[in-house]
């Protein structure tokens, strides 16, 4: 940590510092210039507070020269980590694309949708059994019925499950119909309980960005997963608010590249919850996928008119079709898999 003192600082509130630092058994190296004295904390720098120091006197600024995130940093880990599903790949030079209805609603609706899913290439299933909605008035999905409806839906097609987990509560219904993918949603990623308690499964985890988080504080979401010993973490940008209103979210294709260079985990979009219009999927996946994407969180409906929750955003199955296609023709530009 460097601790830059003010201009009029005494000898005696340098000290006062160095005696703080001391304190926690870190080394401290002065450095006095013209205009003023600089200090450089030598040791585990997240063992001093920045703000602690800052409000002692004489101090102008504390910064941190390390992350505060270790585990998913790419800093600690230069490789990127690919991360196994039922022998599907996703990181590194693989990219996934998960697809399937927004919720959970009929057998009769959840096998069309797995047929579909598969007959686009797409290897795995997303579906909410459980809804976080803005209105408790809404459909707030069917619950576990709905998991086990999903998981036999998606078995007869060989596809794992991706579903949000919204409640430690309903955790024993996910272990118990083998969700093979936990979706932490926007509202939740700062649930840090929730995080907690998910950082003790080994169960790949999909961490949302929170609609109004900083990068920051997304990263260090994940790291609440990470220091419970679950290190399968998979990132999706899912769109942010802004002053915009004429789309749902703003898809941040610039937190992309960024998250990429900061962490080694894969990184993937959800292009449905963003734009909020079926029309925008197609588009939004292409600038997904060219800026580096690992893969996708689609939604897709069998029938989208007839979608109980967010019909608007749904693309159909022969659109899924056409749309692997064209992410197809990218990947392979890119020297990348898809769907394998
Ligand atoms: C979802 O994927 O169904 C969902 C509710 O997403 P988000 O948490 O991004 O709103
Ligand atoms: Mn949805």
């Amino acid at each position: 940590m460097i601790i830059v003192m003010n201009k009029i600082s005494t000898e005696e509130q340098i000290n006062a510092v160095l005696a703080r630092i001391k304190e926690k058994g870190l080394d401290a190296n002065v450095s006095k210039g013209t205009e003023r004295t600089v200090i450089g904390a030598i040791g585990d720098e997240r063992l001093l507070d920045p703000e602690l120091l800052e409000s002692l006197p004489g101090v102008e600024q504390a910064l941190h020269i390390v992350k505060p995130y270790k585990i998913v940093a790419r800093e600690w880990h230069p490789k990127d980590s690919v991360i196994d599903i039922n022998g599907h790949l996703i990181g590194g030079n693989h990219i996934q694309i998960i697809s399937g209805p927004c919720s959970v609603e009929t057998p009769d609706q959840m096998q069309k949708s797995a047929k579909a899913v598969k007959a686009a290439g797409v290897k795995l299933m997303r579906g909410g059994a459980f809804k976080p909605r803005t209105s408790p008035y809404s459909f707030q999905g069917i619950g576990s019925d709905g998991l086990k409806m999903f998981k036999e839906a998606a078995d007869k097609e060989g596809l794992p499950i991706v579903t949000e987990l919204l409640d430690v509560r309903h955790l024993d219904a996910f272990l118990e119909q083998n969700v093979d993918v936990i979706q932490i949603g926007t509202r939740s990623m700062q649930n840090f309980e929730l995080l907690r308690e998910v950082g003790k499964l080994d169960v790949p985890i999909i961490l949302k960005r929170g609609m109004s988080a900083t990068i920051a504080e997304w990263l260090m979401a994940a790291e609440y997963i990470a220091a419970g010993g679950n290190h399968n973490i998979i990132f999706c940008e899912r769109g942010i608010r802004t002053f915009e209103t004429y789309y749902r979210n703003v898809l941040d294709i610039t937190a992309i590249p960024v998250l990429k260079k900061e962490t080694h985990l894969p990184v993937i979009i959800d292009p449905s919850h963003s734009g909020g219009k079926a029309w925008m999927v197609s588009a939004l996946s292409r600038a997904g996928i060219a800026a580096g994407a690992d893969g996708l969180l689609v939604e897709m409906h069998p029938n989208p008119c007839e979608a109980w929750c967010d019909a608007d955003q749904a693309i159909n199955p022969e659109e899924l079709k056409h749309l692997m296609q064209e992410l197809t023709a990218i990947s392979k530009i890119l020297g990348r898999t898809i769907s394998e």
